[in-house]
């Protein structure tokens, strides 16, 4: 710099100056009564605002804190200097789905959390950038929905259609092979079309995107079961050179308490179920039923919100430790309690009580006072004396998952199981039996969106790998 010259302030040196952008939300007056998703895209300006707080780090955490190494610095920067198709290309880089990743992922426990501003302050709103990013690739011919040439005559079975299944049948199309992927439901999307709330992703937002994979060649099969309507040994015959198996895995932990039986006592996953928008009936009428959610995680913070979205008069929390140690994320807690749930804090079942006809109508719970740190760093809640009982007419188990076998493990015997009960994967991600691989939860157990998309990618690239050796 010449002498005298004045020094020019970029992005870079004023990101302190700036404070972090929040997306607008719809008011939880208005939400609460539709399953219409609440927060909405931010503009280019706020985009830039928001992305142009990034310092650009050397050592960048944000990537390492991403479950699927997302490259969100470099999108940043771009985003910051208005580049937003070029953004929208590396976002795409990483992702099958990213404008999904945007709205679902907990970026306060990911990347958001790897962002050096937030030993300083806010961290940069990753997340809300993403989805302005993405929105803005649909609006601008951002997104290629042009089709893949097929270069490998070598056709490829995906069997379950959630992410991991689907990330894996895109990422093998984009390498030019021929994908059919299977269903036994009668959509395609798993856990994203059918349990997880409208209000926390779009179902249109979902089914734009499948139709960008149809567009690109992938072929959807619904309706068609793996086990019962035919086998993996027939598709082999059919023509298909690999299969993959995405085909989750979910079993509800139980809660053994009295009473547990008794009628309108669910579980969280049949429950969300059979109360989404997707659902042509709601199965479970919840108007001016009083409803109590057993957990604290984030599926019981879709529980309680889809109770009071179909009208229910009361919706109560029942959390075993303390607000500090709750498994739910902040923002989802948030939304909960904006939207009029309760909670009650250090407080367990002891026994559900039911009227004559066998239906719930309370629940009895008993304090709890919580351990010293435990060699898990975790408080252990033990009863407490003091007992209470609150009044039900529905109760939401919402208290984690067991690992088991997924279903379609029953009809292959030659499918190895690992140790805990799924199946069981080498190095490349392929089963026991030849040409078979896994990902997702059926391998992993019950996780989040982000581990499912990486496990798709790799078994993709494992699986082009096979295919590959066998040309
Ligand atoms: C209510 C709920 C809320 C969630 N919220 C979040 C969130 O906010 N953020 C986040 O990161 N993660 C969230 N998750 C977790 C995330 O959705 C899962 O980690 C992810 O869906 C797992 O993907 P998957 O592809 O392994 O399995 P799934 O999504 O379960 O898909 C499996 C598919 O396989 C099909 N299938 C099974 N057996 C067969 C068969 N024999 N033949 C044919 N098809 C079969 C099923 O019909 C299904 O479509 C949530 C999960 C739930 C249930």
């Amino acid at each position: 710099m010449s002498k005298g010259a004045k020094p020019t302030t970029t992005w870079k040196d004023i990101w302190w100056q700036q404070d972090r952008v929040t997306a607008p939300q719809r008011p939880a007056s208005e939400r609460v009564h539709d399953f219409r998703e609440i927060e909405q895209t931010v503009d280019d300006e706020a985009a830039r605002r928001e992305a142009a707080r990034c310092i650009d780090c050397a050592d960048p955490q944000c990537v390492e804190a991403c479950p699927i190494g997302n490259h969100v610095k470099d999108w940043l920067v771009l985003v910051a200097e208005g580049k937003f198709l070029e953004a929208a290309a590396v976002c795409q880089a990483t992702s099958s789905f990213p404008e999904i990743h945007a709205r679902l992922c907990a970026q306060e426990r990911q990347c958001e959390r790897g962002c050096v501003l937030g030993a300083h302050g806010e961290p940069v709103a990753i997340g809300l950038v993403e989805r302005f990013i993405n929105e803005y690739a649909f609006d601008h011919g951002g997104v290629d929905v042009q089709p893949v040439p097929v270069r490998f005559n070598q056709p490829v079975a995906v069997i379950g259609s959630g992410p991991a299944g689907l990330t894996c049948a895109d990422q093998l199309n984009q390498r030019g092979y021929p994908v059919t992927v299977f269903d036994a439901a009668a959509q395609p999307g798993g856990s994203l079309m059918f349990r997880i709330p409208g209000f926390k992703l779009d179902k249109d937002i979902l089914k734009r995107r499948i139709a960008v994979f149809e567009k690109r060649g992938i072929l959807f099969r619904c309706g068609v079961q793996i086990g019962k309507d035919t086998t993996i040994a027939q598709m082999f015959q059919e023509g298909f050179q690999a299969v993959f198996l995405g085909t989750g895995s979910q079993k509800p932990r139980e809660l053994d308490v009295e009473g547990r039986h008794l009628e309108n006592v669910f579980q969280a996953l049949p429950f969300l179920a059979e109360t989404q928008a997707v659902a042509e009936v709601h199965a479970i009428p919840l108007r001016d039923r009083k409803v109590v959610v057993v957990g604290c995680g984030d599926m019981a913070m879709d529980c309680l919100r889809t109770s009071l979205r179909l009208g229910a008069s009361s919706v109560t929390c029942i959390y075993r430790r303390d607000s500090s140690a709750m498994p739910a994320t902040k923002r989802e807690f948030a939304n909960a309690q904006a939207e009029g749930a309760r909670f009650f804090w250090m407080a367990r079942p002891t026994r559900f009580l039911g009227d004559e006809q066998g239906r719930v109508r309370g629940v009895e719970c008993e304090r709890t006072r919580l351990t010293d740190i435990n060699e898990s760093k975790r408080r252990d809640p033990t009863p407490n004396s003091l007992s209470f009982v609150v009044e039900a007419d529905v109760v939401v188990l919402a208290i984690g998952f067991e690992v088991t076998p997924p279903p379609v493990t029953a009809t292959e015997a030659s499918l190895r199981l690992s140790e805990e009960g799924t199946i069981a994967v080498d190095q490349d991600g392929m089963t026991s039996i030849a040409g078979v691989f896994a990902a997702g939860e059926a391998v992993t157990r019950a996780g989040i969106l982000g581990n499912a998309v990486r496990g798709g990618r790799e078994a993709a690239a494992a699986i082009d790998r096979y295919l590959t050796a066998k040309r």
